[in-house]
């Protein structure tokens, strides 16, 4: 239901779990986070975002991270249901809004070819068919992300972490809102601009089928047939 994540200098998982309180007013059910701090670590769970600020502590080190509230679709709220999911590995970290309408045929594939399904969701088989294309070939988390979405039916606000890609996150979105908010050193992405405009009133809104890439100085974004877009950048006028 709500998406947030950051790159920056700053400790990545307060500037999510507080992105995530300004969006929980929308409803939801789960919490969950993950952050690379030279591996990648997930910490998830049914219920409220303070239960998963307190799971974290001031433990969760990393200037890079994803987090996401749940409204489930498929499969009960639960832990196990809760995003961010991942893959056998634990380097790739997924958080999806929406709806993957063919889920079932690609998990059905998925198993076929030796991967493991531990959620009912249909977000988990967006991380195993990333990391399927990632097997062919590891030179490019967006290319990757790219050839899965191309697979996918359906709607999605995505947000992607990958520890052999660690200074970038991959975003892309068709019938779910995303944005990035663009700072000084640092990005940050969200669903909805009022998780980010505490720290940019900079942002730039993504349109259906558009892909991008963040990083902590910089961001690209590609149409769905992969032309490089330049975006206007909108200037945010709300008031917190
Ligand atoms: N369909 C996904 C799920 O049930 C995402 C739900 C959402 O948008 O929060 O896990």
């Amino acid at each position: 239901c709500g998406i947030v994540g950051y790159v920056g200098d700053k400790q990545a998982s307060k500037i999510i779990i507080e992105g995530l309180k300004r969006l929980e007013y929308r409803g939801y059910d789960s919490a969950g986070i993950a952050v690379i701090n030279g591996q990648l670590s997930i910490k998830k769970g049914k219920g409220k975002v303070a239960s998963l600020e307190k799971m974290i502590g001031s433990g969760e080190k990393g200037s890079i991270g994803i987090g996401h509230t749940r409204w489930a679709t498929h499969g009960e709220p639960n832990d196990i249901n809760s995003h961010p999911h991942t893959i056998e590995s634990g380097k790739l970290a997924i958080v999806h809004n929406g709806i993957i309408e063919n889920y079932n045929t690609l998990k059905k594939k998925l198993s076929e070819q030796g991967y493991t399904f531990y959620s009912q969701t249909d977000t988990e088989v967006v991380a195993k068919l990333i990391e399927s294309f990632l097997e062919k070939d590891a030179s490019s988390l967006k290319k990757a992300v790219q050839l899965a979405l191309h697979q996918v039916h359906g709607t999605y606000g995505i947000a992607v972490l990958h520890s052999d890609f660690p200074n970038q996150i991959v975003v892309a979105r068709k019938g779910s809102p995303l944005l990035l908010g663009v700072g000084d050193g640092e990005m940050l992405i969200a669903s909805d601009a009022s998780a980010v405009a505490a720290y940019t009133d900079k942002v730039v809104y993504l349109d259906d089928g558009e892909i991008a890439v963040i990083t902590k100085d910089n961001y690209t974004v590609e149409s769905a047939d992969h032309i490089e877009l330049s975006k206007e950048v909108h200037e945010l006028t709300l008031s917190l």
